[in-house]
């Protein structure tokens, strides 16, 4: 008994503070950017590290969360569905229910806060499939202030509807033609925009990912996740999770809802990334599937690259996994093997999608029928007394026309919708 005691108290005392003073978590992370935007990214921190701590701020946050987010976000006892898969207990924590349709609201509220708190003028913000340029035109609409929002014009091409709403909203949306005109070129624009306007200019960053500090940030944004998770957790089964899932693009919402639970060593947690085609077909964003790592976009981590160390294309089904990068967190939760990352298909990641729609009546976002994907193995594999809580990042609605073309469907074709 006292051993135990002691062994509580090591861990207590050796409880998980990431990153450091210079941003680093481990050997990932830093602040890998020009000159230029070394001031901005100082500016940034020193205001953030002095409003995280400020009650008023909190208050703030807390209120737009509650109001304008509609938090708490429930977490949902999948009966059905945990009842098929014969082995734990599967809660869904409700991330789709937030407004705009996913988790990317809440940092991009809380982003807003502090925008409007250093007096800036003017918003940008990167965005892949178009959701993170959703949640920041929205939160700059509510504002009033000025948003630019840069886009691969590829994207731009397949999510007409998305540019649509950004435009609803005000926001200028603009198609960046270089490199392979997706997500990383749009993020390479909204760095060359900061840098040549940074006085009245605030980035909007979609993800744990970029320059320090940036993924300590936005992780803290998303961490009311995991801090709901667990107190809703423990007043439905009086206990914490045995496990945690998430899909991990650049890992914003798999931090948001890991990070309460990192010094819980018996909570087991999982990232499930993009497997595309296979892995060994070369089409998947699956970076953790091998061991490529460098500096890309601002900050150190692993990634997908070729043997002279150049970028290659990700490829996957959903959209908001599509990056060859990942977060600098996941990176190093990986290395200290405190997180284990897994993978998921395209057509696993489908199989889920249907399954979830028909067994609960709830339809996922492809990102998150990745992360179902992965607990369709697992929960077989644990006894029905376990629980094991999966974040649903976001609502499914948004890939109806992906889904529609591959069942060989065309939405505007009333014959097809019919038949
Ligand atoms: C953008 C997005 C993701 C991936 O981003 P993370 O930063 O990895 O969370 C996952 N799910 C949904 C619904 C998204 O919109």
């Amino acid at each position: 008994m006292s051993d135990k005691r002691k062994s509580q108290k090591t861990l207590d005392n050796e409880a998980y503070q990431q990153p450091d003073n210079s941003g680093h978590f481990g050997q990932f992370g830093g602040r890998y950017v020009a000159e230029t935007l070394t001031n901005a990214l100082q500016e940034l921190e020193a205001t953030y590290r002095e409003l995280w701590r400020d009650p008023q701020f909190q208050a703030d946050f807390d209120h737009d969360l509650a109001h304008f987010v509609g938090r708490p976000s429930p977490l949902y006892h999948a009966e059905r569905w945990s009842e098929k898969l014969g082995g734990a207990q599967i809660y869904l924590k409700r991330e789709d229910l937030n407004h705009t349709g996913a988790h990317k609201i809440n940092h991009a509220v809380g982003q807003a806060l502090l925008a409007k708190h250093m007096g800036k003028t003017r918003i940008i913000a990167e965005t892949g499939a178009g959701q993170h340029g959703v949640a920041t035109a929205t939160v700059a609409a509510r504002l009033g202030l000025e948003c630019v929002v840069y886009m691969g014009a590829k994207d731009v091409e397949r999510q007409a509807l998305n540019v649509y709403r950004m435009k609803l909203l005000g926001a200028t949306v603009v198609p960046v033609t270089s490199g392979s005109q997706t997500l990383k070129d749009a993020i390479n624009e909204a760095l060359r925009d900061w840098v040549a306007r940074p006085e009245e200019t605030f980035y909007i960053l979609g993800t744990v990912c970029g320059p320090h500090p940036y993924p300590e940030m936005v992780r803290d944004f998303q961490s009311i996740i995991g801090r709901e998770a667990r107190q809703q957790c423990l007043a439905m089964t009086g206990k914490l999770p045995d496990a945690l899932v998430a899909c991990v693009g650049g890992g914003s919402n798999a931090m948001g809802l890991f990070y309460e639970f990192i010094d819980d060593q018996d909570v087991k947690i999982f990232g499930v990334e993009a497997g595309g085609l296979g892995v060994e077909s070369g089409e998947h964003a699956a970076r953790m599937a091998g061991d490529r790592k460098g500096v890309f976009q601002g900050q150190r981590s692993f990634l997908m690259c070729d043997d002279d160390g150049q970028i290659t294309e990700s490829y996957s089904v959903s959209a908001g996994l599509d990056y060859p990068g990942v977060g600098p967190e996941h990176s190093y939760l990986r290395e200290i093997g405190r997180a284990e990352y897994v993978y998921a298909t395209d057509d696993e990641a489908l199989a889920a999608f249907r399954g979830l729609t028909r067994m609960e009546g709830i339809m996922p976002a492809l990102e998150s029928s990745h992360a179902l994907a992965y607990v369709e193995k697992l929960a077989p594999t644990m006894n029905k007394d376990q629980v094991i809580i999966v974040n649903l990042s976001g609502r499914g609605d948004k890939d109806i026309h992906t889904v529609a073309a591959i069942d060989g469907l065309a939405l505007n074709n009333k014959s097809d919708l019919q038949g």
